[in-house]
């Protein structure tokens, strides 16, 4: 497959103040050993140096915005030592509301390296955050997306979940509406919009399981998706993944890198690298991963792909974006699946949810709602 040269950096930060009800991530609730956390991680990132150009870098997690400007300056320092970050197009990190005092964010902003905030919002209703046990409240998230604005950030993204428990359309409605209050006052440049998922063993899992809380049902979620599409088309924001929204100009160059298949090296416990053939992960486990940077062996497994698993994760993937799959990239990867996609695609296509242009398969709104299960159908598919 023909390959981007230039690779994506993700750092993975592990720490959490609390553990949110859904959250099925690694992370652990202290910050005990953070400190040797961000030597290990900076001794990964010299390992896996070889001065290559980057063109993004994200710092997920867990929580980035739980480190201090001087632990963050330091792992800045070092990514600029190990790899070429001259022409890097955009540096974001991750950052809950109740971290950005004014202070913390001036701070990050003078840094002169993160070009894009991503505040994980999750939602404008109190009662919402509390049954999720977010640590933040809507104040203090309006406050941090006005005060990000004010210190310079012109890149916003603001995280939201949908299908909350008990969650009714008007409820969600809200967000909308403030949402709306903030757009003009506000660096909101994006929206990333997931519907809230049960995994196993999760506090919410368990909750639901001793009818403590109940989800809502299949057509409210599809109502409250639908509200989402219908309001940022009206406010300009082009749709261009399923649960990402952005105006013209500022969709996030990781994610969308992450969905055209180029390679990306993840630092950091649990972090995911691809390098167009393999995929390798490092274990999820702090205390393993301190001791072994400091041999100069992190721990990880991998895989090497098989060219089904590649052409399901590009299926699954361009399914996923408003572009749809592109004919010309199908044709020159995998040409034995040419013909079994096109004639699977007619089904869609009739049902309104596939667009066929010259160039692609494209989902409509209303096949995008329904990508993964499209998708799930071309797996079928063997070579
Ligand atoms: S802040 Fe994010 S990573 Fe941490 S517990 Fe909550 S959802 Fe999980």
């Amino acid at each position: 497959m023909k390959l981007e040269t230039k690779p994506l950096l993700y750092l993975h930060i592990p720490y959490c103040h609390r553990k949110c009800s859904y959250c099925a991530f690694y992370s652990v609730v202290s910050s005990d050993g953070r400190a040797e956390y961000v030597d290990a991680l900076c001794n990964e990132i010299r390992l896996r140096g070889d001065g290559r150009a980057l063109k993004t870098i994200y710092f997920g997690g867990g929580t980035p915005s739980m480190l201090s400007i001087e632990e963050l300056n330091k792992i800045r320092d070092v990514i600029g030592q190990s790899f070429d970050i001259s022409q890097v197009e955009e540096v974001t990190i991750e950052a809950n509301p109740e971290d950005l005092t004014k202070d913390y964010l001036k701070e990050l902003y003078d840094m002169k390296f993160f070009n894009r905030l991503s505040i994980g919002v999750q939602s404008f209703n109190d009662s919402d955050l509390r049954v999720i046990n977010r640590r933040h409240d809507s104040m203090q998230a309006t406050r941090a997306i006005m005060d990000a604005s004010e210190v310079g950030f012109l890149n916003l993204s603001i995280d939201i979940i949908m299908g909350l428990p008990s969650q009714k359309v008007a409820d969600f409605e809200e967000n909308l509406c403030r949402m709306e209050e903030l757009l003009p006052q506000s660096a909101i440049k994006h929206i990333s919009c997931y519907e809230l998922t049960v995994e196993e063993n999760t506090i919410l899992d368990k909750q639901l399981k001793m009818g403590r809380l109940t989800l809502p049902d299949e057509d409210v979620l599809v109502a409250e998706y639908e509200a989402l599409q219908k309001w940022c088309q009206e406010k300009g924001f082009e749709q261009y993944e399923v649960s990402n929204f952005a105006l013209p100009g500022w969709h996030s160059r990781h994610n969308s890198r992450y969905w055209q298949q180029v390679p990306y090296i993840g630092v950091g416990t649990g972090a995911h690298s691809f390098d167009g053939n393999r995929r390798r992960w490092n274990l999820s486990d702090i205390k393993e991963y301190i001791e072994g940077a400091k041999r100069g062996e992190v721990p990880y497994a991998e895989e090497q792909l098989t060219k089904d698993d590649m052409f399901n994760e590009f299926v699954m993937t361009a399914l996923r974006t408003a572009k749809g799959i592109n004919k010309r990239s199908l044709q020159e990867h995998y040409p034995d699946n040419v013909a079994l996609v096109s004639a699977k695609m007619e089904k869609y296509k009739h049902h309104g949810l596939i667009k066929e242009t010259e160039d692609s398969y494209e989902p409509t709104s209303k096949g995008l709602l329904q990508a993964d299960a499209i998708a799930a159908e071309m797996f079928k598919i063997e070579n």
